[in-house]
């Protein structure tokens, strides 16, 4: 009889040791590490090696861009909801959008589609000029404001439809489209620098569209190459 219940009082040891154990602090890893691992496993072992977009990842705290429903889930591999039915994009889209970009230092760039700040915090990690526009009110202020509380006020918003970009501070180096068009902005055109690069999603809302990285040759030259396959969010209108 005895030995049932110190059986059974093993088994029930055992059983909660492996079902608590791991989600104590003492094996968790923190927010810094799983920074690290996310740099390593899902940007630089897929190829991207520039220093600068390395760093700004490395340096970035993506778990306060995210809802804190999904923070443990922050540094994963996949895109993950913001809220308004927006989404943050996946780590590795946004280091690879930042990396077709070519930021100099000195760069002016345009974000279209600011949703949590997290893309536009990585940008202004690599350059001092960084503009981004978001079109749901609710979320700019949000983000607004957390984006003024946490290090990065140095960034320019604006709630606004970034169809027609930003008029006012054109012409950029760069341009950033973080929501899917169904073909792209003229206005946005016209306003990157001859010489610069826009790297925009663009095809049928909801399905699959093609990541575009756009150069201006010259005010009629205009250089398309597809990137690669992505999924985004649309680009509505007002
Ligand atoms: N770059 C964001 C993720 C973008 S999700 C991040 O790092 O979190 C796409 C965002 O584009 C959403 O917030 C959506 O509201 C916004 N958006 C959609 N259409 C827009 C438009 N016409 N102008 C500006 N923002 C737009």
């Amino acid at each position: 009889m005895t030995s049932i219940f110190v059986r059974y009082f093993i088994k029930l040891f055992i059983i909660c040791f492996l079902v608590f154990y791991p989600q104590t602090s003492f094996c968790k890893k923190t927010y810094e590490e799983k920074r690290e691992s996310m740099v390593q496993w899902q940007i630089k072992d897929r190829g991207i090696d520039d220093k600068t977009i390395l760093d700004a990842m490395s340096t970035v705290p993506r778990h306060l861009f995210v809802p804190k429903l999904y923070r443990s889930a922050a540094y994963s591999d996949r895109p993950l909801p913001i809220g308004y039915g927006q989404t943050i994009s996946q780590p590795y889209i946004v280091a690879l959008m930042t990396e077709f970009l070519k930021l100099e230092k000195d760069d002016k760039v345009l974000e279209v589609g600011t949703g949590s700040g997290y893309q536009a915090s990585i940008l202004s990690e690599i350059t001092d000029s960084v503009y981004t526009i978001e079109i749901v009110e609710k979320l700019y202020d949000r983000t607004d404001k957390m984006l003024k509380t946490s290090g990065y006020e140095k960034i320019h918003t604006k709630c606004a439809d970034g169809y027609f970009g930003w008029e006012e501070f054109a012409p950029f180096e760069a341009i950033i489209v973080t929501c899917a068009a169904e073909f792209v902005p003229p206005p946005l055109i016209a306003q990157l620098k001859i010489g610069g690069r826009m790297c925009i999603p663009v095809g049928p809302l909801f399905s699959v569209q093609n990541l575009l990285l756009i150069t201006k040759k010259s005010e009629t030259d205009i250089e398309t190459k597809v990137i690669t396959s992505v999924r985004f969010v649309p680009l509505v209108r007002e």
